[in-house]
């Protein structure tokens, strides 16, 4: 069972990458300033528990955390121990993350070895952003680290990390102002991937795509089921 576990909500641009935050767009519509950083009502959902004192999210349930707002920003430096113990106590739980925030990482959480459920995977767009945090994240202790480009920006050369890399994986941008995903930048990228031993996967297509020259425009109820064809055999 996998639930999204948005315990604060809010962010700050840190890069390219956040351009077209869908977080911002969402808030825009609603008129909501997405740089107020807040604890939200589901703060404490790892372990809530039914009237008959059992959790409400069984073990196993995988708890997706932080798609509104960065686990690592600074505002949350005095709530993050509150959800890191929930995290320990939810044992029987997996935690996932993804942060543009590596630098943070180990000051935020110093034994970060101790949380075998917790997954912490690095988006970097481009690759100014891959040469800036991959080093910085791919020295952390983590049972598993995945570099997020998503949404890719550009072509990025790898050489160098895929030892040190277990997974890439790569999307498009959404929304009306979408900037370009290149076909060929994720065949290569997973050309070397396969070469390398690292696991590769193709999350969604984002809004516009170049195939072969020609520039596709796709509704973003395909984005994902776009990219789930595009290696089938
Ligand atoms: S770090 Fe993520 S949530 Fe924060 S502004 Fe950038 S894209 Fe949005």
């Amino acid at each position: 069972m996998g639930i999204t576990y948005n315990c604060w909500h809010g962010c700050h641009r840190k890069s390219e990458g956040c351009l077209h935050c869908y977080v911002y767009r969402r808030d825009l519509s609603i008129g909501v300033d997405s740089n107020i950083v807040y604890k939200t009502k589901s703060f404490d959902l790892p372990i809530r528990k039914d009237r008959h004192g059992n959790y409400k999210y069984p073990g196993g349930t995988h708890f997706d955390m932080c798609f509104s707002s960065d686990f690592f920003i600074e505002e949350a430096d005095e709530w993050r121990i509150d959800v890191l113990n929930m995290i320990r106590e939810r044992s029987d739980c997996e935690f996932f993350c993804i942060t543009k925030r590596p630098e943070r990482i180990a000051a935020c959480i110093p034994d970060l070895k101790s949380y075998d459920n917790l997954t912490v995977y690095c988006t970097m767009e481009n690759q100014k952003r891959f040469d800036e945090r991959a080093p910085i994240y791919l020295d952390l202790d983590l049972k598993k680290k995945g570099v997020m480009m998503e949404p890719m920006l550009e072509r990025i050369d790898f050489s160098g990390y895929y030892d040190r890399i277990d997974l890439i994986a790569i999307g498009g941008e959404s929304g009306e102002d979408a900037r370009l995903l290149d076909f060929e930048w994720v065949k290569e990228t997973r050309k070397q991937c396969l070469e390398h031993g690292v696991d590769f996967y193709f999350h969604q297509t984002g809004a516009r795509i170049k195939v072969n020259g020609r520039i596709y425009e796709i509704p973003r109820n395909n984005q994902h089921s776009q990219a789930r064809k595009a290696f089938k055999d």
